[in-house]
């Protein structure tokens, strides 16, 4: 037969037989919580040490005092959306529906209206992003011919009481 092609089946291992004492579970969750106390401690200790200003090798793990110290974001991290201003302050978005149309989660809105000045042919009358939808893959950035719209807020944190409360509108985007 031409161009015939081999593929190797491999044959997935079979999971382990778990021991009586796994089944058990209570001493597999003693020993977790004894390896997890142990890292504690240990960690503690390595930092009153050093609060007393003795000299140590070991390095104690360190994070950050979130919220009052954040991360640094990497510049090409995708944050909260903003639609992009005119220097008149009104939306620089001419609702052309390509973000709306390429948004693979339809969480994007818009309402389209003819604009006042003849150059520009239309913009938004409405514009709203469910952010309880998104998935923030950043595409209607990447389409928007106008780059008016942005992910390079640097604000990840937005909650709600309520999923209305995740829809975002035009007032609250345009920065
Ligand atoms: S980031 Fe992705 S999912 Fe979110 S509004 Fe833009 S296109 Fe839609
Ligand atoms: S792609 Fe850009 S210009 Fe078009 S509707 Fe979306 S934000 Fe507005």
């Amino acid at each position: 037969m031409p161009n015939e092609v081999k593929v190797k089946v491999m044959k997935a291992a079979a999971p382990r037989e778990r021991t009586l004492r796994e089944k058990a579970y209570i001493p597999e969750i003693a020993r977790g919580l004894r390896i997890t106390a142990a890292h504690f401690w240990g960690n503690l200790f390595i930092h009153i040490k050093r609060l007393f200003g003795i000299r140590t090798k070991e390095r104690g793990s360190v994070t950050y005092q979130y919220p009052e110290e954040r991360r640094p974001l990497s510049p090409r991290v995708r944050t909260l959306h903003r639609l992009v201003k005119r220097e008149d302050g009104s939306p620089r978005c001419v609702a052309c529906m390509m973000c709306e149309t390429i948004c693979p989660a339809k969480c994007i809105y818009i309402i389209g209206a003819d604009h006042p000045d003849p150059n520009i042919e239309k913009h938004p009358l409405q514009f709203d992003i469910d952010l309880g939808v998104c998935v923030f893959c950043g595409l209607c950035v990447e389409a928007c011919p106008e780059d008016a719209i942005r992910m390079d807020t640097g604000i990840l944190e937005f909650s709600a009481y309520s999923r209305e409360g995740m829809i975002y509108h035009m007032k609250d985007l345009l920065r």
